[in-house]
C-alpha cells in the first residue's frame, strides 16, 4: 500500500453517499483507520471531512487515479458545489438517519439541514434519539406544514448553489426569524407544564427566569406549541439552521418560505 498504483479493491459509492461514509467503509477492508486510508489515497495529513467539504480538482484527480473511480464520481461524494455559507451548515457527525438505510451508509443530502427525507427511501429522517418529525409535531401539523417546508427547502437549495444571491435571501430571513420580537419574559401559564404547588416552589427560579422570545415562534406557531420550553430558543442567524435540532431546522425551513405577515410585536 505504499506505492502509487491503483487500489486492488474499491467499493462503488452508494447512491448519494458522502465521501466520509465511503472512506469509513473502505478503511476497514484494508485494516486501516480512516486517516491511514486517506493517506493511502495519496492525501496524507488531510482530514476526511475537510476533503469532503472542499475537494480541490487536484485532490479529486488523485483519488480518481488511486481508486479507478471517475473524477465526477469522486466529486459527487463531496460538497464542492455548495457556496461556503451553505457548506458551513453541513453536519460532520452522523446527524440524521434514515431508518431504511444500511447503518454504514451516510448520504450527502441527509447532511443538509433543510432536508427531512432520505433521498433514496423517501423515509422521514430521524434524529440521534430516533425521533422523527411526524412523531414530534403530530401527523396533522406535519401534513399542514410539509408543503411549505418543501418550498422553503427549494429556496435554500437554490441559495446553497449560488442561485438568486441578490436581495433578501435565506441568510437575511434566518436573521429575521431568530431575532427577538419582544422583550425576554418568563413562561406564561399556558407555556408551563402542569405541576404541583411544591414543584412550582422548587422550580421558582426557573419559572421566573426570562426566556428569549424569537420571531420564529410567532411566524411558525406550530413550533411554539410543540417545542420544549427549555430548548425553544434557537441560535441566531445561519447557525440556527446549521446546529438546530430536527424540529428547529424544520421550523426554520418553514419560516423561510412563510412571509412574516403575522409578525407583530407582542
Ligand atoms: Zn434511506
Amino acid at each position: 500500500m505504499t506505492g502509487h498504483g491503483r487500489l486492488p479493491v474499491v467499493y462503488a459509492p452508494d447512491a448519494d453517499e458522502r465521501f466520509s461514509s465511503w472512506a469509513a467503509r473502505m478503511a476497514p477492508f484494508y485494516a486501516m483507520t480512516v486517516s491511514e486510508f486517506v493517506a493511502a489515497l495519496g492525501l496524507q495529513g488531510h482530514n476526511v471531512f475537510d476533503l469532503e467539504w472542499r475537494l480541490s480538482e487536484g485532490q479529486g484527480a488523485l483519488i480518481a487515479t488511486r481508486t479507478g473511480l471517475s473524477p465526477e464520481a469522486v466529486r459527487a461524494m463531496t460538497f464542492w458545489d455548495l457556496r461556503p455559507e451553505a457548506r458551513m451548515m453541513i453536519a460532520r457527525g452522523h446527524g440524521r438517519r434514515c431508518p431504511a438505510c444500511p447503518s454504514d451508509i451516510r448520504r450527502r443530502t441527509s447532511a443538509l439541514p433543510w432536508v427531512f427525507h432520505c433521498a433514496v427511501h423517501v423515509a422521514d429522517l430521524q434524529d440521534a434519539a430516533g425521533g422523527s418529525l411526524p412523531a414530534i409535531l403530530g401527523a396533522g401539523p406535519m401534513a399542514a406544514l410539509e408543503r411549505t417546508a418543501k418550498a422553503g427547502a427549494t429556496v435554500l437549495e437554490a441559495w446553497a448553489h449560488g442561485v438568486g444571491q441578490q436581495g433578501f435571501g435565506p441568510a437575511e430571513m434566518l436573521a429575521l426569524l431568530t431575532a427577538r420580537h419582544r422583550r425576554a419574559s418568563p413562561l406564561s401559564l399556558r407555556e408551563q407544564p402542569r405541576m404541583s404547588l411544591q414543584t412550582r416552589r422548587d422550580y421558582h427560579e426557573f419559572l421566573t427566569t426570562p426566556i428569549i422570545r424569537q420571531a420564529l415562534t410567532v411566524i411558525v406557531p406550530e413550533y411554539d406549541r410543540v417545542a420544549p420550553v427549555l430548548t425553544k430558543p434557537v441560535l441566531s442567524g445561519p447557525r440556527s439552521l446549521a446546529q438546530g435540532s430536527l424540529l428547529q431546522s424544520f421550523a426554520l425551513t418553514v419560516g423561510i418560505e412563510l412571509p412574516p405577515v403575522s409578525w407583530t410585536a407582542g
